[in-house]
């Protein structure tokens, strides 16, 4: 039996796939990291167990390697309880459990279903890299999207070269199967299912740097995170999402955006080139003439156009001096303003408008904490928003006069390392005395008052490793003594606390382009959002804005939280998703620069004037 409470942690994996890199430097799950199957992953294996509990797998040859690989060594406690608070390790240790005990009292295993068609997928992979074991198949047939129900493949492979990726297509082709592609994790949206071959690019890893081209030529199973650490060796950047999707995967999806937006672009601002294999089993390479034309968009929803084998990503060269700086607000429209001035004048590398919300979730490494920080910043110290800014020493004292009041790298050490002691109830009462006109931040966040601030924060690893179960605690203090844990540049570099956005819940994200010379349009759109989801009972909150192609434009983020392992919930999004539709329409008609990314699906290739100005 799997315990009803270790059945419902293992239910809440939001297939985020951060268990599949290696973000901490604990090293990757050693099981995960040799078999490359996700059902061999600490993700697949929460789906595993929740699934045994539901009674809708099989004790199969696949599950007891599966269980046999695990040592139970504890890096996935680590990595989860980092971005969602979980502690999966009891998950892990039920799953094995179930079945050993399953198989003292003499259980049968299943045996393989006969397929000629996986026959034939072995011959060209082999045949460690094909299966139909349900305990397989089970971890690619769902995901946290609550409108989305399960949907069993028929088989999934995982080739290594290009040539078995035309040739798997080929096959599929000739017997008429559906196909598709996944890298990690899985889209949230739900658009990864099918009864037929699942391709799994995880063993797809190459990454060649070639810095006479600024380019890195990439393999779909290539990760933002190792995508970017690579760059980094060199010295270089790349625009990147989040850390464990696919570099490819996510071009062609929704085109990279993040903060490095505001310098490095959109759509096909972020790579030189990219390699397709067609429905047909053709591969074409974007740049050659006879190509079908990515570069274009249409403004509805569309089928991707191929399997990426190959991307040619954009590097960027970077500064030795470059830093973090953020600048705090009390309201969006000045937030908004300012960071379409900073892009306007060139100022920056990474520019975005960041909430209360993203800000005490990304600071803070618990979910009680994050709570009592955002209340912190909001009721004492008035900071509503905040413009978040990395750049080098020269757009730091420009932004240094232009306003009042700034964090730098220093201060956000201490900030973060302190935060425990910032929501101290006597200290947040001495705060909330300096009464004035002005919010209380700029007065705290002087220059001369700091060394006070330093005092009452007593910053330290082992302060804010207070905030963590006591066990966890020695983890965290070597975690945070190291110093790229809180500096703002490599954090935005590498993306490794933004997963933390979905730590509550998980995230239903809703991406618009917006004209940035609009900030009245902006917030009726963001007072739109909110009043849909309060009118269906949804968690919700602002995301972020980053200012686009000289401030012209911007990318906003709007997030619904919705329990997944909740049917009522998703049918409140269902309903929401009913309101949401015509007013976004209504307001892209209306004006000029607003576009939902709905319709970017699929065609992420697109140039951005296609679809920024079109
Ligand atoms: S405990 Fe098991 S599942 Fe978790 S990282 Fe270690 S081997 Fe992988």
């Amino acid at each position: 039996m799997i315990p009803a409470d270790v059945s419902k942690t293992a239910a809440r994996c939001r297939h985020y796939a951060m268990c599949k890199i290696d973000f901490l430097g604990t090293g990757l799950c050693p099981a995960g990291k040799a078999k490359r199957y996700v059902s061999y992953y600490p993700q697949g294996r929460m789906d595993l167990c929740h699934a045994l509990a539901e009674g809708i797998v099989p004790v199969t040859p696949r599950l007891v390697d599966i269980a046999s690989t695990c040592s139970l060594c504890g890096i996935c406690d680590k990595q989860c309880h980092f971005v969602t608070g979980m502690r999966p390790l009891r998950v892990m240790q039920a799953l094995n459990e179930f079945v050993s005990s399953y198989l003292s009292r003499g259980g049968q295993v299943a045996s393989e279903r006969p397929d000629p068609v996986l026959d034939s997928l072995r011959q060209i992979v082999g045949d460690e890299w094909a299966t139909n074991d349900p305990a397989i198949l089970l971890t690619y047939a769902n995901d946290p999207f609550p409108l989305a129900g399960m949907k069993m493949p028929r088989c999934v492979v995982l080739p290594q070269t290009r040539e078995q990726i035309t040739a798997t297509v080929r096959l599929a082709n000739e017997h008429s199967i559906p196909l598709v592609v996944r890298g990690n994790g899985s889209s949230v949206f739900g658009i990864v299912f099918t009864d037929g071959i699942v391709i799994d690019t995880e063993r797809m890893k190459g990454i060649r740097i070639d810095t006479d081209n600024w380019v890195a030529e990439v393999e779909p199973g290539v990760t933002s995170f190792e995508l970017q650490k690579e760059a980094s060796k060199h010295g270089l950047r790349v625009n990147a999402a989040e850390p464990a999707a696919t570099v490819c995967g996510n071009i062609i999806c929704t085109g990279m955006f993040s903060t490095w937006s505001n310098a490095y672009g959109v759509g096909a601002d972020n790579f030189a080139s990219m390699e397709f294999v067609d429905d047909g089993g053709r591969i074409f390479n974007l740049n050659e003439r006879s190509a079908p034309n990515l570069f274009g968009f249409r403004h509805e929803v569309c089928t991707p156009p191929g399997i990426c084998t190959r991307a040619w990503v954009r590097m960027h060269p970077t500064t030795d001096d470059e830093e973090g700086l953020l600048v705090p607000f009390s309201s969006f429209s000045e937030a908004a303003s300012f960071a379409a001035d900073l892009s306007r004048r060139r100022i920056g590398l990474a520019v975005g408008v960041l909430g209360g919300h993203y800000l005490s979730t990304f600071m803070s490494p618990s979910a009680e904490l994050s709570e009592r920080v955002r209340a912190c910043l909001a009721d004492t110290l008035g900071i509503e928003y905040m413009v978040f800014v990395v750049g080098d020493r020269h757009a730091r004292e420009a932004i240094r006069k232009m306003v009042g009041t700034s964090i730098d790298e220093r201060l956000m050490r201490s900030l973060m390392l302190g935060l425990p002691n910032l929501v101290r109830d006597e200290w947040t009462a001495l705060l909330k005395g300096m009464e004035g006109a002005a919010p209380p931040y700029r007065t705290l966040l002087r220059e001369e008052v700091r060394p006070v601030l330093e005092l009452a924060l007593s910053p330290s690893p082992e302060t804010i490793a207070l905030s963590v179960d006591a066990d966890l605690r020695e983890f965290y203090q070597e975690l945070y003594s190291r110093p790229e844990m809180t500096n703002l540049r490599w954090l935005n570099t590498f993306r490794i606390v933004s997963s933390r956005m979905a730590r509550h819940k998980h995230v239903f994200v809703i991406v618009l382009y917006v004209p940035l010379n609009k900030i009245g349009v902006i917030e009726r759109l963001i007072s739109e959002l909110a009043g849909i989801a309060d009118r269906h009972s949804i968690s919700h909150d602002y995301g972020f804005l980053t200012p686009l192609d000289l401030g012209k434009r911007a990318v906003l983020e709007y997030d619904y939280y919705i329990d997944h392992t909740d049917p009522a919930e998703g049918g409140r999004i269902g309903a929401a998703l009913v309101e949401l539709d015509p007013m976004i329409e209504q307001l892209s008609a209306d004006t000029k620069g607003v576009m939902w990314l709905k319709y970017i699906f699929s065609q992420g290739c697109s140039r951005k004037e296609s679809f920024l100005y079109a």
